[in-house]
C-alpha cells in the first residue's frame, strides 16, 4: 500500500494542497480527477519523491513485488520515449542499470512487449508508431521494471478520442491479466470510472480531497462481464 498523511503544499504564497491523506490499496487502480491546477500532478511528484510536501507524510508499507526493480514507475501524457531508441532501445533504458543478465533482460523485453501487443515492433522507431502504439511503449517501459506502483499522468490525454477508447481496454485486459497498483491521473471523469476501483475528486484552490467514491463493480468483473454479455448477444 502507499499512503499519503495530511499533505499540505505552497508554492510562493499559493496553497495549492490542503490537507490530503490518500490510501492507495496494493492492486488497485486509484484516479484521482480534478480541475486544472488542482494539484493532482504535484501529489503524484510526491508519491514518486520527485519533490517533497511542506508537511505531511508519504508511506510506502508492505514488501513490494518479487524481482521488483524499481517501486515507482511513471507514465506521463506525452510518452516521453527517446527518439533514437528503438522501442526495444526505450525499455532497455530502464533496465540498464540493474545488473540483469543478457537473457532476464531478453526474456523481461519479451514479456512486456507480448503484454502490450507490441512483439512486431520491436525495432521501430518511436516516429514510425502511432500515438497510442507509443503510450504502449512508455507502459511496457513502466511494467518492464515490475514497480509496486506505476503512476500515470494523463496518459491518454494527448491521445484521439478512438485511440483513447482502445488504450482504455488494454489498460483493463493489462489489469486483469496482471493486477498492477497504479495512481491514475486524469481530469475526465468517465476515463476514472471505467478504469479506477476507487475515484477521488479534488477541489480546486487549493487542493483538498471533495469526494472518494468506491466503484463497487471491480475492473475485472466488468471487463468480464462486458465479454458474457457479448457473447449472449
Ligand atoms: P493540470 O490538470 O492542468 O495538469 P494539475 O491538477 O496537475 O493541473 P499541478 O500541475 O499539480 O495541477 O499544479 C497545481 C498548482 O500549483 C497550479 O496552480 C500550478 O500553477 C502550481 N504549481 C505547480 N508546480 C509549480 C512549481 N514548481 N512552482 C510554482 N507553482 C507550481
Ligand atoms: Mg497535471
Amino acid at each position: 500500500d502507499l499512503k499519503l498523511k495530511n499533505i499540505t503544499h505552497r508554492y510562493g504564497t499559493v496553497e495549492v494542497l490542503r490537507d490530503i491523506s490518500l490510501d492507495i490499496p496494493q492492486g488497485q487502480i486509484v484516479c484521482l480527477v480534478g480541475p486544472s491546477g488542482c494539484g493532482k500532478s504535484t501529489l503524484l511528484r510526491f508519491l514518486g519523491g520527485l519533490e517533497r510536501p511542506d508537511s505531511g507524510e508519504v508511506l510506502q508499507i508492505g514488501q513490494p513485488p518479487k524481482d521488483c526493480l524499481n517501486p515507482l514507475t511513471y507514465v506521463f501524457q506525452h510518452f516521453a520515449l527517446l527518439p533514437w531508441r528503438t522501442v526495444e532501445g526505450n525499455i532497455k533504458l530502464v533496465l540498464e542499470d540493474h545488473n540483469l543478465k543478457r537473457d532476464e533482460m531478453e526474456a523481461i523485453v519479451a514479456d512486456v512487449l507480448e503484454r502490450t501487443r507490441l512483439s512486431d515492433f520491436r525495432d521501430a522507431l518511436p516516429k514510425q508508431l502511432s500515438g497510442g502504439m507509443r503510450q504502449r511503449v512508455a507502459i511496457s517501459r513502466a511494467l518492464a521494471v515490475r514497480p509496486a506502483v506505476m503512476l500515470m499522468d494523463e496518459p491518454l490525454s494527448a491521445l484521439d478520442s478512438q485511440t483513447r477508447e482502445l488504450l482504455m481496454d488494454d489498460l483493463v485486459s493489462l489489469w486483469t491479466r496482471q493486477p498492477f497498483t497504479s495512481v491514475y491521473v486524469t481530469h475526465n471523469l468517465s476515463e476514472a470510472v471505467r478504469l479506477g476501483h476507487r475515484v477521488i475528486v479534488l477541489s480546486r484552490r487549493p487542493g483538498r480531497v471533495r469526494e472518494i467514491v468506491d466503484i463497487d463493480i471491480p475492473l475485472a468483473e466488468r471487463h468480464l462481464g462486458h465479454a458474457v454479455l457479448e457473447e449472449k448477444q
